[in-house]
């Protein structure tokens, strides 16, 4: 792997200026930039000569998104990018079920978690054993999950989804007794959309959540907009559906990443995690941003330190291990996402 120029504290500067609290406090001034620069040109210099790859999540910090990153994306997309690269150590900066899935998928490479904080409200709200519990008190249900969700949880499910192949796969799939988990408020969104859709499944759900995305409220969308009546609201299916339905649109990280590029709406009103604010302030400044995002505690916790140290001697909780068994199970559930995924 080719080492990649260094950076300069002042191209960082340049790059990053326009990442801005509030829409006013710039949150990477010169001096800031100058501290993060020489541990950004230390991991690339040790990524190429480990031959590693970073993965780093749209909700991670942008001094790690435009450092450090090979790959940015939302979970599904860094899925097959984990898949799709010859690097033999892949460093992911998100959380743990997604280094899970890294693993699942690439069963022969070294998979390093730099968080120390690297659960997820959602991930954390179930375990393997209530599947199996779960799955013996339902027996005529099909089992799918949420991507957001260990390893031992998606070897005991039939099938798993992502923000933005959910519907279709709930739609597609042969059974007409669906058990989803562990997302209540994605849970109602499939129903609702099932009914749209003229689908007639009995669908149950886990009583978990994403603690960013269940914050939102509707009230909060009409009183911004009685306050910027050319506001273009977006939501990702995580919040609620009161949420969703005063949306002007809804979509997973990506698809909200791809609907910006294509929009002529200046005003914003983002409902998801700051981290997709962040990457429109750098790639499309020329937008404005109204009312707030909420940050997660678990992704914002992936430090350039950490990343380092993992690079540099990781310890043994820094990297991903799966018992094979449950490996096994895991990858079925997973690739039966992309074969129902790609199905018309
Ligand atoms: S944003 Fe929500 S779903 Fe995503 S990692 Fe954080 S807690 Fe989990």
């Amino acid at each position: 792997m080719l080492t990649a120029d260094p950076i300069t504290a002042s191209q960082l500067h340049e790059k990053l200026k326009d990442v801005k609290l509030g829409g006013t406090t710039c949150l990477y001034p010169l001096e800031k930039c100058e501290r993060y620069v020489p541990l950004i040109n230390r991991i690339n210099e040790l990524k190429a000569e480990q031959n590693a790859v970073v993965l780093a999540h749209s909700y991670v910090s942008p001094e790690i998104i435009y450092g450090v990153a090979d790959f940015v994306g939302d979970s599904y997309g860094l899925a097959k990018d984990a898949m799709s690269t010859d690097a033999t150590t892949i460093v992911f900066a998100a959380v743990k079920f997604m280094g899970d899935t890294a693993k699942i998928l690439n069963p022969t490479k070294e998979v390093l978690i730099p968080s120390e904080l690297n659960g997820c409200t959602l991930a954390d709200s179930i375990t393997g054993d209530d599947v199996r519990k779960l799955r013996r008190e339902n027996p005529d249900f099909m089992f799918i999950c949420y991507i957001n969700t260990s390893a031992d949880v998606k070897a005991e499910c039939d099938v798993c989804v992502t923000s933005s192949n959910a519907y279709d796969i709930v739609e597609r799939v042969p059974s007409d007794k669906i058990y989803f988990l562990p997302d209540k408020l994605m849970g109602f969104n499939i129903i609702e959309e099932m009914k749209t859709r003229k689908v007639d499944k009995e669908i149950k759900l886990w009583d978990g959540t994403c603690y960013v995305h269940e914050e939102y409220d509707p009230d909060m969308i009409d009183y911004l907009r009685s306050q910027h009546p050319e506001l273009r609201v977006l939501s990702h299916p995580e919040c609620s559906p009161g949420v969703l339905q005063h949306s002007d649109y809804v979509g997973s990280t990506s698809q909200l990443l791809n609907y910006m590029k294509d929009t002529d709406a200046e005003t914003i009103l983002m409902l998801t995690e700051c981290g997709i604010t962040s990457r429109l302030q750098v790639e499309m400044p020329h937008l404005k941003f109204v009312g707030s995002c909420s940050m997660c505690r678990y992704m914002k916790s992936n430090t350039l330190q950490d990343i380092l140290r993992v690079l540099e001697n990781p310890r043994p909780q820094d990297v991903i291990s799966i018992d094979e068994g449950v490996q096994a199970r895991a990858l079925a559930c997973i690739e039966a996402m992309f074969e129902y995924a790609e199905r018309k």
